[in-house]
């Protein structure tokens, strides 16, 4: 039997309401039981691809493809469960699809309407793939109150009729502000939010409180009063210092035990904690610090690198130290000398990006990190602008550069308009529309034996003996290192050391001289997890620590 678990959000957005259903999926797994997460946004767009890392911040790309909301990188980081395209769905994809069979007569003359048409279909989502899963976790974007979020909170009302009894509860996530003047925590705004909810129908189970204070027991016992529910229902959620604190935090507040027994189960199988003791005794005991430069484009808004800046912590942990993130926007290194300001940074990592501003800078930082020998990881755009510097300053091309740009002499980055997925021939051109086109999700890459990459990859064990490995990466990027550029490039130092099994596909480079420099098309930080992190990261920290203890 699946149930389900609906989240909804109020008083004001930014709540921690992904990371607290991603806590909640993984306490449910600690007792044995199989979840699933999903992610209902209630914006216009099909889906985020296409908008601006600065106002909706990462798009977070699954293995089959899809591009979502970041939340489901929570999911992924907290629960080890690969989101699929089924996890995420938007207003507009909704709209998409009832638009597209009106188009085709399938509503037989009847008028399309919200409910039941656009209700109906919200439900056969959440309804979806769910076989064999014990908890479906469906969290809801958006705040309570907004008119964009309406058909998805009567779709979940009416979920709560059409399945059996007890097989749905739904959470609520509120704030409970203290107020400096008063010196108070105030509850009005949790009881407005709950008496929106309950004026569209939703009677919440259980409400989570989000507080920068203890909210007192009176004050717990007066919010269950107004809001109708159990006092062991009201779940303070107080600030955590890492995210990776919050499953045991919300463990000691009760929150999976109230969950479980709102589906009537009393006495569920003891949770076994262990793996999320470890990972908050690995971050509170640091045995050092290293310092890394982020040198990307959209770096006043950090969720716009959300798993990167968690992958990078993930790597600290493998190495027992804590990783301080200097978040530096590229084109402040267009100015001369400016990039002398990387002196004393233990490792440069450039990030994946769209568009030439700020490019030359992102080169820049890559000719610093290589004549200075300090460890450089290229990721997707990152991996481009370090073959763009290759082959200017090394291979004597002056006039390399990506297409991404406009035209130039020596293409060395450049559109694909022709690539194979498992059986079928993808094709792309330069005018095609420009949402869920890029070559999106998982591919394969075939390590060369004797590289760097080989050897990071078979987590440093000898490489002689490991053979040369086959990798699965996810991908998000339109244009390409240029494979007819290999042999001048290998000849200056720069080795493609990974390709698509057909060869035709840089995926891979990595200088030969120098400590640690690598650069990859593929973004390894969707996949790394606090219990299980990517090797790409875990080496590139333990080359940072090399480095700070060399300077
Ligand atoms: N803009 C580059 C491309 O489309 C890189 C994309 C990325 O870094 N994700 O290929």
């Amino acid at each position: 039997m699946t149930r389900y678990i609906f989240i909804t959000g109020g008083v004001v957005s930014s709540l921690g309401k992904g990371l607290a259903s991603a806590a909640l999926g993984a306490l449910l797994q600690a007792r044995g039981y199989s979840v699933r997460l999903r992610k209902l946004d209630p914006y216009l767009n099909v889906d985020p691809g296409t908008m601006s890392p600065t106002q909706h911040g990462e798009v977070y790309v699954t293995d089959d493809g899809a591009e979502t909301d970041l939340d489901l990188g929570h999911y992924e980081r907290f629960t080890g469960v690969s989101s699929r395209q089924s996890d995420n769905v938007t207003t507009g994809r909704i709209y998409q699809e009832i638009l597209a069979k009106e188009r085709r007569g399938d509503y037989l003359g009847g008028t399309v309407q919200v409910i039941p048409h656009v209700t109906n279909a919200i439900k056969e989502f959440v309804l979806n793939e769910t076989e064999g899963t014990d908890f479906i976790l469906c969290e809801i974007g958006g705040t309570v109150g907004d008119i964009e979020s309406l058909p998805f909170l009567e779709a979940i009302r009416q979920l709560g009729n059409d399945l059996p009894r007890g097989q749905t509860a739904y959470i609520h996530a509120t704030l409970v502000p203290f107020i400096k003047a008063a010196g108070e925590l105030k509850t009005k705004p949790t009881q407005h939010s709950v008496k929106e909810l309950r004026s569209i129908g939703i009677q919440p189970d259980i409400l989570l409180c989000r507080a920068e204070r203890e909210i007192p027991a009176h004050e717990q016992r007066k919010i269950a009063l107004f809001c109708n529910v159990r006092e062991s229902a009201v779940i303070q959620g107080l600030d955590c210092s890492s995210i990776y604190e919050v499953p045991l935090a919300y463990h000691e507040e009760g929150l999976d035990r109230e969950v479980l027994s709102i589906f009537g189960i009393e006495s569920p199988p003891e949770p076994d904690l262990s793996r999320w003791r470890e990972i908050h005794g690995r971050i509170s005991s640091p045995e050092g610090t290293v310092k890394i430069a982020i040198v990307g484009k959209y770096t006043d808004l950090q969720d716009a690198y959300k798993s990167l800046g968690e992958a990078l912590v993930h790597g600290g942990m493998a190495n027992q130290v804590k990783v301080e993130l200097q978040w530096i926007e590229s084109e402040t290194f267009e100015q001369p000398d400016a990039v002398q300001r990387l002196e004393g940074v233990d490792g440069i990592l450039v990030p994946g990006g769209f568009g030439e501003r700020g490019s030359e800078g992102k080169i820049a930082a890559a000719t610093f990190a290589r004549k200075k020998n300090v460890p450089y990881f290229g990721i997707c755009f990152g991996m481009q602008m370090a073959v763009i510097e290759a082959a200017r300053n090394l291979a004597g091309l002056p006039d390399a550069s990506s297409t991404e740009f406009g035209s130039c002499n020596d293409p060395v980055v450049g559109l694909m308009t022709e690539w194979s997925d498992g059986n079928s021939l993808q094709t792309r051109g330069m005018d095609d529309d420009k949402g869920g086109t890029m070559r999106l999700g998982q591919y394969q890459c075939q390590l060369q034996q004797g590289s760097k990459v080989n050897q990071v990859y078979a987590n440093g064990a000898d490489d002689s003996t490991s053979g040369s490995m086959m990798i699965s990466e996810r991908h998000r990027h339109r244009y390409e290192v240029n494979i007819n550029y290999r042999e001048k490039l290998e000849a200056v130092g720069l080795h493609f050391s990974g390709l698509s099994p057909d060869g035709s596909l840089p995926e891979i480079v990595e200088l030969k001289d120098h400590p640690w420099f690598i650069g990859v098309q593929f973004h390894p930080e969707l996949k790394s997890k606090p219990f299980e992190p990517h090797p790409l990261f875990a080496s590139f920290i333990a080359a940072a620590v090399d480095q700070m203890r060399m300077v």
